[in-house]
């Protein structure tokens, strides 16, 4: 499915293609260092952004960068360089609603404070690197 969506000042905004409705909640250090919270991001095919200008990139790691907008801070997207692939913070998006906690992932770096109901799969940072066959975290 397609969707759009925008930062929090509107400088940025996005048409999102392919988007899978089923959503991972990352506990991961980084997410919350860089979100202020759990991020809840949606996997997306492809997406196009206006206000481009307004984009600034942080190369989080070898691997990948972290897109914010620079005028509100927003934090737009997580990207994987190599297969392509954007993760986008479901709170941006126009209809929220279209979304599902399908799992959480990095369960065992989440802080005591706080947690998500639901009967959903929760996996490790090991379980999560072993699945998607990668050889190290974030
Ligand atoms: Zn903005
Ligand atoms: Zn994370």
């Amino acid at each position: 499915m397609s969707a759009t969506g925008q930062c929090l000042c509107g400088a940025v905004k996005f048409t999102a293609e392919d988007v899978d409705p089923h959503v991972h909640a990352c506990h991961c250090s980084m997410c919350r260092n860089w979100t202020g919270g759990p991020m809840q991001a949606a996997q997306v095919g492809k997406v196009a952004f206006s206000g481009e200008a307004f984009i600034k990139r942080y190369a989080s790691s070898e691997w990948a960068e972290r897109g914010f907008c620079t005028q509100c801070g927003t934090s737009l997207f997580y990207r994987l360089k190599e297969p392509e692939m954007y993760m986008m913070p479901t709170g941006l998006f126009e209809d929220e609603e279209q979304f599902e906690l399908a799992g959480e992932i990095f369960i065992d770096e989440k802080p005591g404070g706080y947690s998500f109901a639901g009967d959903h799969p929760r996996m490790t940072a090991a379980e999560f690197m072993a699945s998607i066959g990668a050889p190290e975290a974030d």
